[in-house]
């Protein structure tokens, strides 16, 4: 029998999904298929005392998100609230909603950093794949309004098939803007990403000139520009330690205060989840059952039990093993030790040569996408 695990180090990060609300419809969302409606969302006081209780548990940095968390009405109070508990504050937004004067008030109640994802490098290629006529022309308005603040700025850029050769565009546009730090991040193929994988998947030849760019890029714009890269799961010879390990460095609560482990754990059926105020969170992330269920290495089969890399890696992603392998106990089909991996890396393969299909778009029912 296993020892009892030892009480875990607290959480350095919360996610915060305070709405699946958005005007966009990215057709590589990683929100849930099912999503969240207004109705069930969490009030303004919960998520006040959700700031606090995660504050008093050891979370430093909480990333404001959604669905876009500009559509909540509250959120220049639920900033101030973030700050007011201590925690060093991050919107993580695709700039609809947000107004010069409410990036002012954002601003002026302590707000830390903003992060705005951007889909493509005009507004023909911005638009149609975020679904969202004039969104291009709105963003290039906020990262103005964020910079003229003088607030830090981490440009977002989700790369795909159809956008993966405009990396050198993207970068010029992150310096533009005046970005910080840039974000090439690899579709990853969860949520409504799954539903467009022959669409978006990258091609292998596609990801080896990104990453030769990247690492250029780097060199000429050090200084000015921090670019960090995630490829395609696919093409790495190992996963990555999905959330630093389960249960190991943060916690996302879901618009209705469901409390995961990762943002795509109620994937994995069988575990079982709490909401925020049902228990102290500090109890949730130490004795939860779905925190639990895959925190440390105990849990682990072969080829991972056994592997030198298991405290590096902690397996991969649980989400991933079970949408690939059917078990979430399973080694990540990413690895190049799972079984599982010839198929996966064959059907990508077959994903990126397709012709794009069309795109499936996220959709709540108020959205309209333009395509
Ligand atoms: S990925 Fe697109 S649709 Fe999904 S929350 Fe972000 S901006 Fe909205
Ligand atoms: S076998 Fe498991 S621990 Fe080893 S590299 Fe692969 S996923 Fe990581």
């Amino acid at each position: 029998m296993n020892a009892p695990l030892p009480r875990p180090s607290p959480p350095m990060a919360m996610l915060a999904e305070l709405t699946h609300r958005c005007p966009l419809s990215c057709p590589y969302c990683s929100n849930p298929v099912e999503l969240s409606r207004k109705d069930s969302e969490l009030s303004t006081e919960a998520w006040i005392a959700a700031f606090r209780e995660a504050a008093a548990l050891g979370v430093l940095h909480v990333h404001l998100s959604g669905g876009e968390p500009a559509s909540r009405p509250d959120l220049v109070p639920l900033v101030a609230a973030a700050r007011d508990a201590g925690l060093y504050t991050n919107l993580i937004t695709s700039g609809i909603g947000l107004t010069e004067r409410r990036v002012a008030e954002l601003d002026d109640v302590g707000l830390d950093h903003v992060q705005l994802s951007i889909q493509g490098t005009d507004a023909a290629m911005a638009d149609r794949v975020g679904g969202y006529r004039g969104g291009f022309a709105r963003k290039m308005q906020v990262a103005g309004w964020v910079h003229s603040a003088g607030l830090p700025l981490t440009v977002n850029a989700v790369m795909h098939k159809q956008n993966l050769d405009r990396l050198e565009e993207t970068i010029e546009l992150a310096v533009t803007l005046g970005a910080r730090r840039l974000e090439v991040a690899t579709v990853q193929f969860h949520g409504w990403a799954a539903l467009n994988r022959a669409a978006l998947m990258p091609t292998r030849a596609q990801a080896m000139r990104a990453r030769e760019i990247v690492l250029a890029a780097r060199e000429r714009l050090k200084g000015t520009l921090v670019i960090d890269y995630v490829p395609a799961d696919h093409h790495a010879r190992y996963p990555k330690a999905c959330m630093g390990g389960w249960a190991s460095t943060g916690l996302n609560v879901t618009p209705d205060g469901t409390v995961l482990p990762c943002h795509a754990a109620q994937t994995i059926p069988g575990l079982t989840f709490e909401r925020v105020g049902s228990r102290p969170l500090k109890a949730i992330w130490e004795t939860g059952a779905a925190f639990m269920a895959f925190r440390g290495t105990d849990w682990m089969q072969e080829p991972c039990r056994s592997c030198e890399r298991k405290t590096i890696d902690f397996g991969g992603c649980r989400c991933q093993a079970m949408a690939l392998a059917g078990d979430a106990a399973a080694t990540d089909p990413v690895c190049s030790k799972s079984p599982h991996h010839a198929a996966l890396v064959a059907e990508a393969e077959a994903d990126a040569e397709a012709t794009p299909p069309d795109f499936v778009y996220r959709r709540m029912p108020q959205n309209e996408p333009v395509a």
